[in-house]
C-alpha cells in the first residue's frame, strides 16, 4: 500500500513518526474518514469542512488546504486502485522534541497521514439486510466530542464490550438519554418521524448525518432533533444508525429488545437507499 506522510507518497513501511509526536504521547489530533464508492469521495466537502472545524477549536494549523487534500485522497485512490473503501486522514500537532502538557509553538510542524482502506462491495453489506444489534453502555467520553479528535479508547472499549455481549455495537448514554453509538450517530423511527439528538458538544456532528437528514427532510419526513431514552427506542418502529463508513444501517435490537418487527424497516432501507443513490451521484 502506498500511503502519504508529510507531502511524500511512501509504501507503507518506509512511513514513520516520531517517537515525541503529540499524536502518539497525548493524542493531540484530529481526524477524518471519507468514503469510496466506484473510486469517488462520497461526501468529501463536508468532510474538509468539519475537519477546519476540529482544527480550529483546538487552535491547530491547516498543514494544506482543501484543493490539495482532494488531490491526495485522489492520487492514493489511483495509486492503490481502490474502487470501495476509506481513506483515512490525521493530522497532529506534530513532535516538538520532547513531552510536555504545553503545545508547542505554532510553527512546530503538524503531522498529516494519509491511507486507504480497501473494502471491495462496502455499499452493498450483508449487515444492512440482517440489521444490528447494540446494548447500551454509560457514555463516559470527554465533553467536546463535536471535536474529531483521536482519543478514541473509551469508543474502542465499548466496542469491545458489544463484543463480550455478543452484540455489533453499543450506544452510549448520558443521563438517561443516547448519546450516539461508538463510531455513528443514533436514530429511532416512529410513523413519519425521525428522531435523532440534537448536535452540540455531546455529540460529533455527522457528515452522513446531515446529509440523510436533508434527504429525509426533501421525503417530506418530520425530523425532531432531541434526545431520546432507550426505552423510547426500544419502543420505536424502526431504529438505524449513519456513519461514513456504514452509511444508513438498521438497528433490530437494543439491549435484548427487538425494535419494531425486529427486522430492518422500510424508513432505514429507503434512506440507505436515496442517501447511496444521491451521494453517489455529487461524488468526486
Ligand atoms: N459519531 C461518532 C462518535 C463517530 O466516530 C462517527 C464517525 O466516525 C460518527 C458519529 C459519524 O460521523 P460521519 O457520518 O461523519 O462518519
Amino acid at each position: 500500500r502506498t500511503v502519504y506522510l508529510n507531502g511524500d507518497y511512501l509504501p507503507e513501511d518506509q512511513a514513520k513518526v516520531s517517537i515525541f509526536d503529540r499524536g502518539f504521547l497525548m493524542a493531540d489530533g484530529v481526524y477524518e474518514v471519507t468514503s469510496v464508492l466506484g473510486g469517488k469521495l462520497i461526501d468529501f466537502d463536508g468532510h474538509a469542512v468539519r475537519l477546519q472545524r476540529s482544527l480550529d477549536a483546538l487552535d491547530m494549523t491547516h498543514p494544506s488546504d482543501k484543493d490539495t487534500l482532494l488531490e491526495v485522497h485522489r492520487e492514493l485512490v489511483a495509486r492503490n486502485g481502490i474502487t470501495d473503501g476509506m481513506i483515512y486522514l490525521q493530522i497532529t500537532r506534530g513532535a516538538p522534541g520532547d513531552r510536555d502538557f504545553a503545545y508547542p509553538p505554532k510553527d512546530t510542524p503538524p503531522t498529516i497521514v494519509l491511507f486507504t482502506q480497501d473494502k471491495p462491495g462496502m455499499a452493498d453489506s450483508p449487515m444492512a439486510k440482517t440489521g444490528m444489534k447494540v446494548i447500551s453502555i454509560p457514555d463516559m467520553r470527554w465533553g467536546r466530542r463535536d471535536i474529531k479528535t483521536v482519543q478514541l479508547l473509551y469508543p474502542s472499549m465499548g466496542k469491545m464490550m458489544a463484543k463480550a455481549a455478543g452484540v455489533d455495537d453499543a450506544w452510549m448514554v448520558e443521563e438517561d438519554t443516547v448519546t450516539e453509538g461508538t463510531s455513528n450517530n443514533a436514530y429511532i423511527v416512529k410513523g413519519n418521524t425521525i428522531v435523532t439528538r440534537q448536535r452540540d458538544h455531546d455529540i460529533l456532528h455527522g457528515i452522513t448525518r446531515a446529509a440523510v437528514l436533508r434527504f429525509a427532510a426533501e421525503a417530506q419526513m418530520k425530523i425532531e432533533e432531541r434526545p431520546f431514552t432507550i426505552a423510547e427506542a426500544q419502543e420505536a418502529d424502526e431504529a438505524f444508525i449513519t456513519s461514513a463508513s456504514t452509511f444508513v444501517m438498521p438497528v433490530v435490537e437494543i439491549d435484548g429488545v427487538a425494535v419494531g418487527a425486529g427486522k430492518p424497516g422500510p424508513v432505514a432501507a429507503r434512506l440507505r437507499e436515496i442517501y447511496l443513490e444521491e451521494s453517489r451521484k455529487v461524488a468526486v
